[in-house]
């Protein structure tokens, strides 16, 4: 039965709440070996609040862990799951959690699935998740190495754990260069105009033009899983069959390939505009108009113009 770890991260600001009844969610659901991984920087408060959750518990504390250090979290993270050969990595479905998840995934290599609703185990772990903003489910049996972000909720029946305090220390200070997520992914959802960015950009920061242009053109920013895992953009704004389908009056895919599961997700849009330098993208297949030529420049001339 695929091992299931939940990985939290937990400040000065202890939530009493929310990650104990996330675990008693996981209790609940699967029989097999559980365990949660904390990241933080008051072990002894994070003890107490585990102590009588029933799973086994590893703090890792480090006295100046700060939520801005993924770079060190993640290569923690990366030690811990790289040689495993079955894990279920369960992450809070906020913004966090999709940071970290999608992030660990593109460097484990591992199937990321963002915001699932219900998860259960029939032989492998299958996990539901709503088709767009509607109430239909989408099933999804999951690898055996696989992350997700979920909001499962349980009552705990106390039980007492075994805890465990590693000391780690933090070699990384160097921040990272994440574009924070600032609205829902409603406005996506809805948007008459979505201007999305593809690997092609080349960087976070390209992203920063784009969102420029977003702003001149009243759109929305969306992205290609290739980006989301990079941690350039937050996963909620991937494009695609693992996340959104939209459908707005005009698409702009700058620097993205074109593959298939990208594709499904963008392909009811009513005009599309591609940007690629390759000019046999499967992109420009779908593409009303097409530019073959560099991303980056395109976007700055828009923004210049308009
Ligand atoms: C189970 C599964 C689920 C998946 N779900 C999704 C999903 O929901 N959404 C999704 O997007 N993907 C998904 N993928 C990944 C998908 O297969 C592709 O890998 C991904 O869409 C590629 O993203 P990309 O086009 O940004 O990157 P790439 O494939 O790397 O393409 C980059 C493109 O940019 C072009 N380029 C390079 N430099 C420039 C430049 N300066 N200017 C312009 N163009 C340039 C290149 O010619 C290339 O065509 C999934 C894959 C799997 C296996």
């Amino acid at each position: 039965m695929t091992p299931i770890y939940y990985i939290q991260f937990e400040d000065k600001n202890i939530d009493e709440g929310n990650s104990i009844s996330t675990l008693a969610g996981i209790k609940n659901n699967f029989s097999g070996k559980k365990e949660a991984i904390v990241f933080s920087n008051h072990a002894n408060e994070v003890k107490n609040k585990y102590a009588q959750s029933g799973i086994k518990t590893t703090i890792y504390q480090n006295n100046h862990y700060e939520l801005i250090d993924f770079a060190d979290v993640l290569s923690k993270l990366k030690e811990l799951f790289v040689n495993k050969k079955e894990y279920l990595v369960v992450l809070d479905n906020d913004n966090l959690g999709d940071s970290f998840g999608s992030r660990l995934a593109a460097l484990l290599g591992t199937v990321f699935v963002a915001d699932a609703q219900k998860f259960s185990e029939d032989n492998q772990v299958i996990v539901d998740k709503n088709i767009g903003e509607t109430q239909a489910f989408r099933r999804i049996p999951l690898e055996k190495k696989a992350i997700i972000t979920i909001a499962c909720n349980g009552v705990l029946k106390k039980e007492n754990s075994e805890i465990n305090i590693i000391d780690w220390k933090i070699k990384n200070k160097e921040n990272s260069t994440y574009i924070p997520e600032e609205n829902s992914t409603n406005d996506l959802a809805y948007a008459k105009i979505i201007v999305a960015g593809g690997k092609g950009l080349g960087s976070a920061e390209s992203f920063k033009p784009l969102k420029k242009l977003s702003g001149k053109l009243n759109a929305s920013v969306g992205a290609s899983k290739a980006v989301t895992d990079q941690g350039w953009v937050n996963s909620k704004r991937m494009i695609g069959i693992s996340n959104l389908t939209v459908s707005p009056d005009v698409y702009y895919a700058f620097g993205i390939s074109g593959a298939v599961q990208h594709t499904i997700g963008m392909n009811k849009s009513k005009c599309i505009v591609a940007v690629n330098t390759d000019k046999s993208a499967p992109i420009f297949k779908l593409a009303d108009y097409g530019i073959v030529g560099d991303a980056n420049l395109v976007i700055e001339q828009l923004n210049n113009l308009l």
